[in-house]
């Protein structure tokens, strides 16, 4: 299989994964009516995360980023399939979970209520765990060491800014009820056994 097959299938799973925001966003723009906790830093850290994809569609248009290209075997490719396809399941089930309290900012809306069922049961952060396994799956999908670690990196620090944040000002809105959820569950990866 060759490596603009896999490329291919990135770009394919990356139209997938904005008609899911898109469907989503417009359900936010009509109910939400926010007690905002924006910062510079979170806007900054979501313009990082949009202009990644910058790189993705330079490497594919152009031979500029060509002089860094790795190459995978097949298996491998197939392996960065899956974990998209794991990553948009993931995306899509935390979206519907969480339903009218998502925001794409920190904040929160009118009759925002914590979840903790469906996908959330067990992590907290479900959707930055779809995110997380993009980023792995763009490293197997774009063959290239700059292409296919522009995800990771702009992506990794704002989430682990991104979390910290959030849960504190989920620990000042939720109190107990959010303590207690951090108990039983893990931040990205499932607590097993509890
Ligand atoms: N961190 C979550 C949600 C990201 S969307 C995830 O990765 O799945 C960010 C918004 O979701 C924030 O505005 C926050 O108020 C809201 N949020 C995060 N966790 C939530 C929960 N368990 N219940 C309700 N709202 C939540």
């Amino acid at each position: 299989m060759s490596s603009s097959f896999f490329q291919g299938v990135y770009f394919g799973m990356v139209i997938v994964a904005s008609f899911i925001r898109v469907v989503y966003t417009r359900q936010y723009r009509k109910t939400a009516v926010a007690e905002d906790h924006r910062t510079v830093a979170d806007a900054l850290l979501i313009s990082l995360g949009q202009g990644m994809f910058v790189l993705p569609i330079i490497y594919v248009l152009t031979p500029w980023l060509d002089f860094a290209d790795y190459h995978l075997p097949t298996w491998a490719g197939w392996i960065g399939v899956v974990l998209f396809a794991v990553s948009l399941w993931l995306l899509w089930r935390s979206h519907a979970d969480l339903a009218r309290n998502w925001s794409p900012r920190l904040e929160f809306l009118e009759g925002h209520t914590l979840v903790t069922n469906g996908v959330f049961r067990h992590i907290r952060h479900p959707m930055y765990a779809a995110h997380l396994l993009w980023g792995i799956a763009q490293v197997f999908l774009l063959q290239n060491w700059i292409a296919g670690f522009s995800m990771l990196v702009t992506w990794l620090p704002g989430y682990f800014y991104r979390t910290r944040v959030e849960e504190r000002m989920m620990i000042e809105h939720f109190g107990d009820e959010y303590r207690s959820y951090v108990e039983r569950t893990g931040r990205v990866f499932s607590r097993l056994g509890k």
